[in-house]
């Protein structure tokens, strides 16, 4: 079970001044297990290319199989592929707006028509699998940090027991504690649950630690796509497009410069200082 594109574009408003064209003949195979970031600039098309991921939006050509299904075809069930591969918008906080944590979370599976056992079973399980203690649960969302609230949305899509799971910058606007604690969630989840997670950010530092595999957006193309060593390789190229983590693309640069390997797993400043020298 995975994600095929095959030849995809998409153009925003074809037909008119305002068409643009946002993703250009992409070709991608995401496997089932894989822990993958998405990277690019403001404007390089990574809303626009996941938002193709459940159906939200459709290709203007070429072909989208999800989970087996072309997203394309009037057969297929939006709804189903919406259940499986869940979708974690950008400020998803903005999205709470039950009285309580628990009636939030409880909203998906609710919807998918399951018995009340089963919604509650799920909830509990979700907001456990993010760190949120019983205690809290009849509590308002809006009496939350900003890192809690951003869980209790995720905890929301987990309990669609989703696939795959695609996070939009889940970091955004959170401070460093928050930050790394949601990024820490992401990570256990990726490994207890064994599910897809994709995981789309314009930091390179935030990412390159955590996913398996990171595919470089630019200019709705896709520039870049290999394990994180191997993306870092290619120093300059990621400069040019403004995706530079300037500590550790020094580092990869000055490597280079001394003939030294850099395909290595050198994904940190310390282990590019070390290897220096
Ligand atoms: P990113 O998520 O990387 O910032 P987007 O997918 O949001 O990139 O945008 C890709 C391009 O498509 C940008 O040039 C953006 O202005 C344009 N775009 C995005 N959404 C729309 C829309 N609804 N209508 C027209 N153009 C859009």
């Amino acid at each position: 079970m995975s994600i095929k594109f095959k030849e995809v574009s998409h153009v925003y408003s074809q037909g008119t001044p305002f068409e643009k064209t946002a993703l250009k003949n992409i070709n991608l195979h995401i496997e089932k297990g894989q822990f993958v970031g998405l990277i690019g600039h403001t404007g390089s098309g990574k809303s626009t290319l996941i938002q193709h991921f459940n159906g939200l939006l459709k290709p203007t050509s070429g072909e989208i199989t999800i989970l087996g299904q072309n997203i394309s075809d009037k057969n297929t069930s939006l709804k189903e592929i919406r259940q499986k591969v869940g979708l974690v918008f950008q400020y998803p906080e903005h999205q709470l707006f039950e009285m309580t944590i628990f009636k939030d979370v409880a909203f998906g599976p609710e919807n998918m028509g399951l018995p009340k056992d089963e919604v509650e079973h799920r909830v509990r399980e979700a907001l456990s699998m993010v760190g949120i203690k019983e205690e809290m649960y009849g509590k308002s969302p809006f009496e939350l940090s900003g890192g809690q609230k951003r869980r209790v949305a995720i905890a929301g899509v987990l309990a669609m027991k989703p696939e795959v799971l695609v996070l939009d910058e889940p970091t955004a606007g959170l401070d460093p504690r928050g930050r790394d604690e949601i990024l820490g969630q992401i990570q256990m989840l990726h490994k207890s649950l064994g599910i897809t997670v994709i995981l789309v950010s314009h930091s390179m530092e935030d990412i390159a630690k955590l996913v398996d595999r990171i595919i470089v957006m630019h200019r709705g193309s896709v520039a870049l796509d290999g394990a994180p060593g191997s993306v870092f390789e290619h120093a300059e190229q990621l400069e040019k497009m403004g995706l530079a983590a300037p500590q550790i693309m020094y580092i990869m640069k000055a490597l280079q410069q001394k003939g030294l390997d850099v395909s290595t797993n050198i994904l940190t400043v310390e282990e590019g200082a070390k290897a220096l020298a």
